[in-house]
């Protein structure tokens, strides 16, 4: 299978990009234009490691390649030091939107960590402010060029730091004026979503959904965790649920799998998996499984019935876009349109979004795929 340049293939003479798309775990913070990082970084007085915008999208993705955490983490400090403004808030917002739009996706959640954007003296209310306008405004820019396309709020508290309460506050505060759900992300390892009780304890009472990052960077008694304290809604990538998987080789070509009490509860439930392919082989997440993209248990679990749905995580770090991921799987593992269809219905079903919203989503999705 030829994937282009820009991440786009043909399956069945169709362009994966050209397809309606959902896409639920994607940072703001994680998909900057190098060129829009370049410019507000002027602006800013921000010192950037490379002065042209393909080199800086180079830089990106060697130091997310790197195998280093500490590598990795320096884009993320690049990045939201350009972030710190309105200004700069309200146009990432808004090219985020449109960048989303030109990759054929028809509805977005994006999640970010507020209190990580205070640095120029603006208030959480503020930059959640801030970053609304700046979808608001993307909408509207698609909207004028013909297309049609709607993005919600995912605010995220970090695990590390002791405001998740007071962040989750916030996010209620802004429901029905852009935020759709809450998220905590940050070091997972050592940050158990029970350290977080009283904000998740919180949320439920007030009936705000929530998705956690966990099995990624730990295993299952974070899933565990995200569950029973996080009463999440959703698993942010959630892939080490695989782990509670036996597979078991039997004669010939058949193969059987026992299931852990929890990977039946979270398939049986069919609570959605944000899985992010190339993230997720970046991160370490799949070492288990190996360090190619067909020894990712994506199609393992996709094959048992788990409501699997596709994501970049971060765009720029791992140079990727929704349209790339499903070509790259795809390719792995022999994937028709109708399976790619198929992960574009979990993740609609998935929204934090009402019923009918939802609804609409899949309709034309349906209508997008058979068209
Ligand atoms: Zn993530």
């Amino acid at each position: 299978m030829a994937i282009d340049q820009h991440g786009d293939a043909k399956l069945e003479g169709v362009s994966i990009r050209s397809l309606p798309k959902v896409s639920l775990h994607d940072h703001l913070d994680g998909a900057l234009r190098p060129q829009t990082i370049i410019e507000i970084a002027d602006e800013v007085g921000v010192e950037v490691p490379e002065a042209a915008a393909d080199d800086l999208a180079d830089w990106f993705e060697d130091q997310s390649d790197s195998g280093s955490l500490v590598e990795y983490l320096k884009t993320f400090d690049l990045t939201i030091a350009v972030m710190q403004t309105r200004d700069g808030l309200r146009r990432v917002a808004k090219e985020f939107v449109e960048d989303l739009a030109a990759d054929g996706v028809i509805y977005g959640e994006v999640r970010w960590a507020p209190e990580q954007h205070l640095q120029g003296g603006l208030s959480l209310d503020e930059v959640v402010e801030a970053v609304q306008e700046g979808i608001e405004e993307g909408e509207d820019a698609v909207e004028a060029s013909g297309r049609d396309i709607r993005v919600g709020q995912l605010i995220s508290a970090m695990r590390h730091t002791d405001r998740s309460l007071e962040i989750a506050e916030l996010a209620v505060r802004h429901r029905g004026r852009g935020a759709v759900g809450f998220d905590i992300a940050g070091p997972e390892a050592g940050f158990p979503p029970s350290n977080l009780r009283p904000a998740f304890d919180y949320l439920a009472s007030a009936f705000f959904p929530a998705t956690v990052h966990a099995g990624e960077a730990a295993g299952l008694d974070s899933i565990r965790s995200a569950l029973i304290d996080g009463r999440a809604l959703r698993l942010g990538h959630g892939v080490r649920i695989a782990e509670d998987l036996d597979v078991v080789e039997q004669k010939g070509e058949e193969v059987q799998v026992r299931f852990g009490d929890l990977a039946r509860w979270v398939r049986d439930r069919e609570i959605p998996l944000e899985l992010s392919p190339s993230s997720n082989l970046q991160t370490g997440a799949i070492a288990a499984w190996g360090t190619q993209l067909e020894d990712h248990p994506f199609d393992l679990l996709y094959q048992l019935g788990f409501a699997v749905t596709v994501n970049v995580d971060n765009r720029t770090m791992s140079r990727t876009s929704l349209t790339r991921e499903l070509s790259l799987l795809a390719d792995a593992f022999e994937y028709t349109l109708e399976d790619l269809e198929a992960f574009q219905l979990n993740a609609a079903a998935a929204a934090f979004l009402t019923i009918e919203e939802r609804e609409e989503l899949i309709e034309l999705i349906g209508e997008g795929f058979s068209a």
